[in-house]
């Protein structure tokens, strides 16, 4: 994985939006937004999200510190700056003196200090990109990271790949619980340059919105390089049968086997679909000797 960031293309949107009376922080934010929402590996459709501190005029035309956070509804491959609702920074800081928060006071609350009443909601991950400092924040869900944190010793191996520099996190529900221990772990590592979400994603911050992409790409690529080292390309293959049963025989007895009692009604199952898929490298992942383990 290769930073996409072009500075003229950055510069271009820049000025593309401050026709029409976008600022320079929020065009940046879209900007690489959209780098990382157009690459599959990072983000799928309408997941991640990003965000800027940054000031505004509020309606009544004072200037205001605000978090423009990614708009729930919005995809990050196609950013615009409407996706990127702006909503007052110190009442969000406020919240981290509370013991909790449920997600439905959360979601009250953040449009309640909306700039624009007519904005989306923001994201249901604001409060952790408002609790730590950084004026750039960067979250996806890239495929690499969760590729590691998602093994039984994934916490192990991301501490050891990242050595300090990213805070590890682990396992906590998206909403205020996570914001709060999120940035508890920042903070007993303030040089972080982001935090790996055990089972989650990756966070990356910077100053720049050039800074925060950059790091998450190196960030990702560090993980790539990882399960690149650890991965076997080929497999011993097993002592296979002179003829397999057909795929119509065998799918009614897998779709059976995966059927769980249904606990609302006796005697009824909730049955799964099951696509079929094959290629060579999933007959030499499944042919192989040690299949089992
Ligand atoms: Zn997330």
């Amino acid at each position: 994985m290769h930073s996409r960031y072009v500075e003229r293309d950055a510069e271009a949107m820049v000025d593309r939006y401050a026709r029409q009376g976008v600022a320079t922080d929020v065009a940046l934010r879209v900007y690489t937004t959209r780098l990382l929402g157009q690459d599959p590996a990072l983000v799928l459709h309408g997941g991640g999200n990003t965000s800027v501190k940054t000031v505004v005029a509020d309606l009544g035309g004072q200037d205001t510190e605000v978090l423009s956070v990614k708009g729930t509804g919005w995809d990050m491959g196609s950013m615009e700056p409407a996706g990127m609702p702006a909503v007052r920074l110190a009442p969000l800081l406020a919240l981290r003196a509370r013991a909790e928060l449920a997600d439905e006071e959360m979601v009250r609350f953040q449009r309640a200090n909306l700039i624009d009443p007519m904005a989306p909601n923001p994201s249901v991950e604001t409060l952790l990109h408002a609790f730590v400092p950084h004026k750039f924040v960067d979250h996806t869900h890239s495929v690499a990271i969760l590729s590691l944190t998602d093994q039984p010793d994934g916490e192990k191996i991301c501490a050891e790949l990242y050595d300090g520099r990213m805070g590890i996190v682990p396992y906590i529900m998206p909403g205020f619980a996570l914001a709060k221990k999120s940035a508890e772990v920042f903070e007993a590592a303030p040089r972080a340059e982001g935090l790996i979400l055990h089972k989650h994603g990756i966070f990356t911050f910077g100053a720049s919105a050039r800074e925060a992409y950059e790091r998450m790409i190196e960030m990702v690529a560090l993980a790539e390089a990882r399960l690149r080292r650890a991965r076997k390309a080929v497999f011993v293959t097993a002592q296979l049968p002179q003829t397999c049963a057909p795929l119509a025989s065998v799918a009614p007895i897998l779709r059976g086997a995966c059927s769980l009692a249904d606990p609302r009604h006796e005697g009824a199952w909730r049955r799964l679909i099951l696509e079929f898929r094959s290629n060579d490298a999933i007959r030499n992942f499944v042919n192989g000797a040690d299949v089992a383990r």
